[in-house]
């Protein structure tokens, strides 16, 4: 898939891209937003359920590329517990690191993307998840898709 990414990376998204983490709907989800990716094919349904500000559990559902599905995965893990500012900073520390792939701070295991920003064309697939979860955490009704994103 990736010839230059290291091993441990790529085995750690094919992992999650083929047994992705709290994949499931959520039917008493606080709230809930689609994202989709034209470019790629990606769709997911991301939900969550948020306790005052703090987001108690999140969860998705969806089809597409590795990439988006282990990016998907990995967030669900990552943002469990977190408070709307924690996850506003991770969202700006994953979009860094998949566009420039310069890792500013310690963002975990969400490492394994750094290298996406070698292929342009799976920066959005890697940022799909995190732009449904901001649209969740804001409330907004319409899907939102990587297209009318500024990314
Ligand atoms: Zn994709």
């Amino acid at each position: 898939m990736f010839d230059d990414l290291s091993d441990l990376y790529q085995e750690v998204i094919l992992d999650h891209c083929k047994h992705p983490r709290n994949f499931r709907e959520m039917t008493a989800a606080t709230c809930s937003a689609q994202g989709h990716n034209p470019l790629c094919g990606d769709q997911l349904k991301l939900y969550l359920t948020l306790d005052g500000d703090r987001i108690r559990d999140v969860s998705f559902v969806g089809s597409g590329c590795c990439i988006s599905k282990a990016s998907a995965s990995l967030l669900t893990e990552c943002v469990k517990g977190k408070t709307r500012a924690e996850v506003g900073k991770t969202f700006d520390q994953v979009r860094e690191m998949v566009t420039t792939g310069k890792i500013e701070g310690d963002v975990g295991r969400l490492a394994v993307f750094a290298g996406v920003h070698k292929y342009p064309a799976r920066v959005k697939c890697a940022i799909l998840a995190w732009h449904a979860l901001a649209a969740a955490l804001n409330g907004q009704g319409q899907p939102v898709s990587t297209e009318s994103e500024d990314i």
